[in-house]
């Protein structure tokens, strides 16, 4: 069955790529197509009320528009164009949070079909330099065709698997900012069919186990990288055995260098306890897919003293 969580249906989100055009002029554009803007959001009531060709300004991220649920925009110009990436809401936070800035070198450890990847290249003013990697060509190409279509130019698209790429490769010696948005078992996905939950042969503890060793090599293998300063690691999954428990463990192992970084005060839903820095996204509290976001930053030399 699909799932019918909380029933109300989401938002439509188009993220306003910053490469192409700006907030101002997709929001002229979309009013002269016959779309009513009424202004940025004040708070989530806002978005749930959208409705017919109203739409508004996010309230959390500054790039982002907010339509209502039954409005399609595959067709329209914007999206065409690549002014506009249709990207749901919580999938914004990645990027936004690591903030690469332009001229960085930045890593997308798992990258296809490159929605984060275009956005990264959209906080680096597309300057500087862009390393994706995936393991999967048929989502490779596809990624090849988003980006072009996003006018993205700093990239370096590898077929890889990103825990045989070497941290020590003079290559990424630069590389201060690493993106971690590894497969998971999607568990937040709304409307979905929930594999987990619906079908008993991959709802096992053992598949879970299986993606949270995955997720934990990931993060490890990402943190060797010699100059990175901070890491966002991303899920779309519900389950604290991909989230919560997957950072925990990293930070046992890294607590002497790395630190959680407290996100988005404003943000009301967070990482269960005690991961409380940490960012959750739900359908019922933030009209999102389910989502993590955790951060984590490079402690200087002094934090390290004390530590
Ligand atoms: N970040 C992407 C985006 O925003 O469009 C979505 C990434 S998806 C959650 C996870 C991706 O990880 C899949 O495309 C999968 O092919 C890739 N993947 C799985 N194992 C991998 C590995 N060992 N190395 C690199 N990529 C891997």
């Amino acid at each position: 069955s699909v799932s019918e969580n909380q029933g109300r249906p989401l938002p439509r989100y188009a993220r306003v790529n910053t490469i192409k055009t700006t907030v101002e002029d997709a929001i002229d554009y979309l009013k002269r197509d016959g779309f009513t803007y009424q202004g940025q959001a004040k708070s989530l009531e806002d978005l749930g009320q959208l409705s017919g060709k109203n739409f508004c300004s996010d309230l959390h991220l500054p790039d982002l528009l907010v339509f209502s649920s039954n409005t399609d925009l595959h067709a329209h110009f914007l999206y065409q164009a690549g002014h506009i990436i249709l990207q749901d809401k919580a999938s914004c936070l990645p990027a936004y949070l690591l903030s690469p800035p332009p001229g960085a070198h930045v890593i997308d450890a798992c990258a296809a079909p490159g929605n984060k990847t275009s956005h990264l290249a959209a906080r680096m003013s597309n300057r500087g330099k862009l390393f994706a990697f995936d393991l999967d060509p048929k989502r490779l190409s596809t990624m090849s065709t988003l980006l072009l279509r996003a006018g993205v130019t700093c990239q370096e698209l590898a077929h890889m698997d990103f825990l045989k790429v070497n941290p020590q490769d003079p290559k990424y010696s630069q590389v201060e900012y690493i993106l971690l948005d590894p497969s998971c078992s999607g568990s937040g996905i709304v409307g979905r069919l929930n594999e987990l939950t619906d079908n008993p042969a991959s709802s096992s503890e053992e598949r879970l186990q299986a993606l949270a060793r995955f997720q934990q090599l990931c993060l490890a293998h990402a943190l060797r990288f010699p100059c990175l300063k901070r890491l966002v690691y991303s899920t779309c999954s519900l389950h604290s055995q991909e989230n919560e428990d997957v950072v925990a463990a990293c930070m046992q192992q890294h607590e002497k260098s790395f630190r959680l970084v407290a996100l988005l005060p404003e943000w009301p839903e967070r990482g269960r306890v005690p991961l409380t820095q940490c960012l959750r996204a739900s359908q019922s509290k933030m009209l999102t897919n389910g989502f993590f976001v955790a951060m984590l930053e490079k402690k200087d030399s002094e934090e390290k003293a004390q530590t």
